[in-house]
């Protein structure tokens, strides 16, 4: 798959909506329809609204802000752990609960991630041939006149 460029399309919208529609896995658009078909995989249109929810490029943020979250919850706690537990027990609960802890907080994040790049406008560059997404919407594409 080619690397597109993230670009703004200009258009705002409320942040904290968009972002409490997607971290509860919702359309950032509409709030009602679904926005993963799968665990993490993207609805590329939404089903109630038909906003285009591929767009938005999580790429790696959703990771990376799930592990700072997932850090800050567990390390506290190991370190309270580490003054009354032994090393073989800290590792049977502490690697489990990361995992799982990691695992079952990634696609909230993930749509949060969504809802805020709908919100500020960031989108993925158009590929060669397919017009822009800020065409779709009815802006001009960003670096035009
Ligand atoms: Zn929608």
């Amino acid at each position: 798959m080619a690397k597109r460029k993230i670009v703004k399309s200009g258009e705002r919208k409320p942040v904290m909506r968009s972002l409490w529609r997607g971290l509860t896995r919702h359309c950032p658009h509409c709030g009602e329809g679904k926005i993963f078909n799968g665990y993490l995989s993207v609805q590329e249109h939404c089903a109630v609204c038909g906003n285009n929810n591929e767009q938005y490029p999580a790429d790696d943020a959703a990771p990376y802000f799930t592990i700072f979250l997932v850090g800050h919850i567990l390390v506290p706690l190991l370190l309270i752990a580490n003054r009354y537990w032994e090393t073989p027990t800290e590792l049977a609960v502490f690697l489990p609960a990361t995992f799982f802890l990691t695992l079952a907080l990634l696609p909230f994040i993930k749509g949060g991630v969504i809802g805020v790049e709908y919100a500020m406008g960031v989108i993925r560059e158009a590929l060669p041939g397919k017009p822009h997404a800020a065409e779709l919407a009815g802006a001009p594409p960003p670096g035009a006149p």
